[in-house]
């Protein structure tokens, strides 16, 4: 694992400009997700002898102790938004605890995940060890989720289709499931916060990548004493954001995936401005080549609007108005989704009643997108299952087998 992270540091720029070629990432973006799956590996490289059972004070003459065994050949299935990293998020803890693997890319980003395949080979992982088989969900996809063999499915994508892989794997053979999957997170600003702080991590909660990832900001709750300043200063900053080719460095913001994404992220801020919603900027195409979709504010959002509710993946900043901190917890739970959820405020009490009162797997405080392999990442809700990254991600790949020795009563 060690000499794949060192392959994938080696040919990160090559990687890199797969990832830009076919998913549009912007370059420098797409280089350090090369750089992140290396990181990724070694992280849980680190765990591969410190998986350990338990001796268990059983009832009874018996000496009992629990191993953890790989649980077998894992299926898992990944999107296009950071195919590289969820795929060592996937590989890590699989390879860690001894399991073989069988991975779909997603058929708009195969080819960064066939490079790291290849890297594979020449890291000397044995024959077998990794399969990767682009391909589309419904044939390649389904044949994981459906196949007696695989013992259990890993899954990153939309809920929609994490629901049908678990109803696959339930009728074929009862296979584990994991999914991390869609999110409507909220970004909670308090009375208390700088203002320009606050607008600088809530654009970038919401506008990285175009907005295209599941933990993305995506309900802007500003305190009312804030709201017309916020707005004001969020409006400058996403109109100043460089729309362009994703490997000119000096831009900011590259297209949306493909058509379908772009179709509907446009439908989504129609249906702003039907229901109500105030444009303040961007709403409509950049160019007439390419997706692009301009960055786009929205204020006087109610939580009733489809924009407030439902999962955009576009670069579309909602901006709600709150009063107490009471209303604005019980607002933010108000959702089908519970991946993550930041605050901002000077206030470590407030910050803590807030952290613990929102339901959500991964809870920021004067902060958004604070990730990593260490630490554990997954959803409440119809946010998924399961956890990825951290010690708690081992769990997902290992049986747990306990042995029981009857000890003789008298020597
Ligand atoms: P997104 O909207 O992010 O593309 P999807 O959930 O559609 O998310 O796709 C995520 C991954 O799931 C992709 O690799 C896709 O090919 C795969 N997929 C789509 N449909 C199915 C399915 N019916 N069974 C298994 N995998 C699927």
């Amino acid at each position: 694992m060690n000499k794949l992270a060192d392959l994938i540091e080696r040919d990160a720029h090559q990687l890199g400009n797969l990832l830009t070629a076919e998913g549009g990432k912007l370059y420098y973006g797409a280089y350090y997700e090369a750089v992140h799956t290396a990181n990724t590996l070694r992280y849980f490289c680190g765990w591969c002898d410190k998986i350990t059972g338990k001796t268990i004070p059983a009832d009874g003459p018996f000496f009992t102790y629990t191993r953890k065994e790989p649980i077998g050949v894992v299926g898992q299935i990944v999107p296009w938004n950071f195919s590289l990293t969820l795929t060592a998020l996937k590989w890590g803890p699989a390879l860690a605890t001894g399991c073989t693997i069988v991975l779909k890319p997603a058929e708009q980003t195969p080819l960064c995940i066939l490079y790291l395949a290849a890297l594979t080979k020449e890291a000397g992982f044995p024959n077998g060890v990794i399969n990767v088989i682009p391909g589309y969900g419904p044939t390649a996809g389904a044949a994981v989720s459906s196949h007696p063999d695989i013992v259990k499915v890993a899954f990153t994508g939309s809920t929609q289709v994490g629901k049908l892989i678990m109803e696959t794997a339930a009728k074929s053979n009862l296979k584990k499931v994991s999914l991390e999957l869609g999110g409507k997170s909220p970004l909670i600003v308090l009375d208390d916060a700088g203002v320009d702080e606050a607008v600088q991590i809530a654009h970038d909660g919401i506008f990285m990548h175009q907005g295209q990832i599941c933990c993305a900001g995506s309900r802007t709750y500003v305190h009312e004493k804030l709201y017309d300043e916020f707005v004001q200063k969020s409006k400058i900053k996403a109109e100043a954001r460089k729309i362009g080719d994703p490997f000119d460095n000096s831009v900011q913001h590259g297209p949306q995936i493909d058509e379908d994404s772009f179709k509907k992220v446009m439908d989504y801020i129609k249906s702003g401005k039907e229901q109500g919603a105030h444009l303040e900027c961007g709403g409509d195409r950049f160019g007439d080549k390419g997706y692009f979709v301009k960055p786009t504010v929205f204020s006087n959002v109610t939580d009733d609007m489809k924009i407030a509710r439902e999962e955009i993946f576009g670069p579309v900043q909602s901006i709600i108005k709150f009063k107490t901190i009471e209303e604005v917890i019980e607002r933010a739970n108000d959702t089908l989704y519970g991946l993550a959820a930041g605050v901002i405020t000077k206030d470590i009490n407030k910050a803590l009643t807030i952290a613990n009162a929102l339901e959500a797997g991964s809870m920021w405080v004067n902060c958004f997108f604070a990730l990593g392999p260490q630490s554990p990442f997954g959803g409440y809700k119809l946010s998924g299952l399961g956890r990825e990254c951290g010690e708690e991600s081992l769990d997902e790949y290992l049986e747990v087998k306990t042995v029981a020795v009857k000890l003789p009563v008298k020597l």
